[in-house]
């Protein structure tokens, strides 16, 4: 046997720590196969009757680690983690719905899952109905006998709509129906939606769980019965999300009390300031004059979310001084990190809707939407009173 250095692949030396070393961090397994002992356990293994890992498509120990941080933030009894908050809601639509089922959806979703649930459903022979699912009696009579799933967001993007989460559900399952939450704009500790009555909960996770803008993965969570064909959806369908990801994520979740507690007060007092200023509009949930307070005090646990939009007076003009004077403010079109960010609605997530249509949401080409971070208040006024003086 030849024993030149190219005939041998170095391995790693896979001893222990010594007896007693315990890291505190847990360790990154980029590992995409595990050595198996012997066929049995193998088998017994990628069968899911034995604890184990084989491929990491099949599932890791990072991403397990980070699914049972979410299910215990949520309550949920299942969870699991996909590659994003799309390949989440690809996973649930695949587990729950076939061809010929139908859907209802609710009109103000995030811009891709919309196109999800309606041009790439159709293509697979599923139906949807898309409605105004802040109005109960138009949600009903969305419903058709071979509706399976209803689909809603807990605050939508840009105007912070809330929808009666308990009701809803109430009402999909009267039909035989399920309900889907997607949750990224509120986080567990805002809402916890399957206490409602939510059978599944979606989350983005690049948003404000990992909260550092450095992260793509998503997250389902839910009850026993809505989750029967998740894992195997996931896995067939090549939806996992990667190691370094998830390590990443539960990273974040270490500080997300905080980070929340910090941002939706930031986003409160904001919201305050924003209201005694001559805009167009204000929208934040946590105010009194919000449309939805009602119902977002009764379902929220004592916060309100991060995110603050308002509607400058002077259109797409006013917008763009404003956005070129907030210097501080950097303009990214996503939300949930530790600093403050701005989007505007009318060019990015909203380009595609006609502005008729646009308008009358209420999504306006002077609406600016607000993602609060954690600095100090008097940094984020500052900045944006920047941004206001140059309006005009
Ligand atoms: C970002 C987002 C998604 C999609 O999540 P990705 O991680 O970007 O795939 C879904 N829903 C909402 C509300 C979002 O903000």
């Amino acid at each position: 046997m030849s024993d030149r250095p190219d005939d041998i692949c170095p391995r790693p030396d896979f001893s222990p720590l010594p007896q007693g070393t315990q890291p505190t961090s847990p360790p990154i397994h980029l590992a995409s196969v595990y050595r198996c002992e012997e066929p049995e356990q193998a088998r017994a293994i990628l069968a899911g009757e034995q604890a184990g890992y084989v491929y990491s498509r099949d599932g890791h120990p990072n991403a397990d680690q980070l699914a049972a941080k979410c299910r215990e933030l949520h309550g949920a009894a299942r969870a699991a983690i996909c590659g994003s908050g799309m390949s989440a809601l690809s996973a649930a639509l695949l587990a729950l719905v076939r061809q010929g089922d139908h859907l209802v959806v609710s009109n103000q979703l995030y811009g891709q899952s919309a196109h999800l649930l309606t041009n790439e459903a159709a293509r697979l022979g599923i139906e949807s109905t898309v409605v105004d699912t802040c109005d109960l009696s138009a949600t009903v009579a969305a419903f058709r006998p071979r509706t399976k799933l209803v689909v809603v967001e807990t605050i939508t993007n840009p105007l912070l709509r809330v929808c009666d989460v308990r009701a809803l559900a109430e009402l999909a399952h009267s039909k035989g129906a399920k309900l889907l939450v997607d949750n990224t704009f509120a986080g567990p500790t805002v809402c916890r939606p399957i206490e409602l009555g939510a059978d599944l909960v979606l989350e983005s996770l690049t948003k404000f769980m990992s909260g550092h803008s450095d992260v793509l993965l998503g997250l389902l969570c839910g009850r026993e019965e809505a989750f029967e064909r998740v894992p195997g959806v996931i896995r067939a369908w090549g939806l996992t999300g990667g190691p370094f990801d998830c390590w990443l994520a539960l990273r974040g979740l270490s500080t997300l009390a905080v980070r929340a507690e910090r941002a939706c007060h930031n986003a409160l007092q904001l919201a305050g300031h924003l209201a005694t200023r001559k805009l167009a509009a204000v929208h934040y949930p946590g105010l009194p004059s919000h449309q939805d307070h009602e119902v977002a005090r009764r379902q929220f646990l004592g916060q309100f979310g991060t995110t603050v939009t308002f509607t400058l007076e002077g259109g797409l003009e006013a917008a763009r001084r404003f956005i070129l004077a907030a210097k501080d403010i950097p303009f990214c079109p996503s939300l949930g990190d530790v600093s403050t960010t701005l989007s505007h609605p009318a060019s990015t997530s909203h380009r595609r809707l006609p502005a008729a249509k646009r308008e009358k949401l209420g999504i306006f080409d002077g609406t600016i939407r607000l993602s609060v971070g954690i600095e100090s208040i008097e940094a984020i006024v500052r900045s944006l009173d920047e941004g206001l003086a140059a309006r005009s």
